[in-house]
């Protein structure tokens, strides 16, 4: 597998992203040891060095010596359990210039790059990204239930903050913006059996606070190369209806949502067309 963290170029994924290691860790193709390269160009924002193994390691000393990368947009990485780091705080690096090598410091159990990717702060899946730019737009969102709950922007289901709403809750409003372009949406009330009017980004919500909501439509204008997909689920359903992208979805329905059931949480990103 190809790399962006490895100068060499090739890496082998020996511990994956889980609930309970929220990174990915990597050796390099079959012989292990490689100087560790910036994924993206950055700021160094935390930098920790003179660490040496240490199996009880708790908090940032259980990274050992330490890189914390900001790319802007929200996006950081982090590089942990380093022998040697080539980087100091506040030094702006470049994708691919060398920050130092894989080891085996703080809490670590034999040379690996402990690789983590974070979205305003919440690690996400870094798997994607060890191919892949990081440079990707997203829409942040929030659901009215019978008060506005907090934004998310994570669209990743193995995470708590990974979509919006409240499992058995019903949404009875929305409102999203995207960090491109313009976007379209609606709501389709399952009482009343009609659709509401458009509306765009935050100019104002969809829904009547108070109805249930059972389907719904979203269309990203305005952002060359790019599209929305949604997808939401239904209370009382307990999983995911399938991925709509802008007005259509495999069944040609051109909704997320079935009607006459109420909608109960929803997952919002935007993909290169
Ligand atoms: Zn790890």
């Amino acid at each position: 597998m190809a790399s962006r963290v490895l100068k060499t170029g090739e890496n082998q994924i020996t511990t994956k992203f889980s609930a309970g290691h929220k990174a990915v860790d990597v050796v390099k193709y079959r012989s292990q040891l490689d100087t560790i390269v910036a994924h993206s160009d950055g700021k160094v924002v935390f930098c920790q060095t003179g660490k040496k193994n240490n199996k009880l390691a708790v908090g940032n000393a259980s990274y050992g010596n330490c890189v914390k990368i900001d790319h802007g947009n929200g996006y950081s990485t982090l590089y942990a359990h380093l022998a040697l780091v080539y980087v100091k705080l506040g030094q702006t690096v470049k994708a691919g210039q060398e920050i130092g090598t894989m080891g085996n410091t703080g809490r670590s159990y034999g040379a690996h790059l402990h690789f983590e990717v974070r979205l305003h702060n919440t690690r996400i899946d870094p798997t994607p990204f060890l191919e892949a730019d990081l440079q990707q737009h997203n829409v942040t969102y929030k659901v009215y239930t019978n008060k506005w709950l907090a934004p998310v922007t994570n669209c990743n289901d193995k995470d708590s903050n990974g979509y919006a709403g409240v499992v058995n809750k019903r949404m009875t409003a929305l409102q999203a913006v995207p960090s491109v372009g313009t976007l379209r949406y609606r709501v389709h009330l399952l009482d009343e059996n009609r659709w509401l009017p458009w509306v765009e980004n935050d100019a104002d919500y969809a829904g009547n606070k108070g109805e249930a909501i059972d389907a719904l439509q979203m269309q990203l204008i305005g952002a060359d190369g790019y599209e929305v997909q949604y997808r939401v689920s239904a209370a009382q359903n307990a999983r995911w209806y399938g991925w709509c992208t802008g007005l259509s979805d495999k069944t040609g329905d051109g909704y997320a949502g079935v009607f006459g059931k109420a909608i109960d949480c929803i997952q919002i990103k935007i993909v290169k067309k």
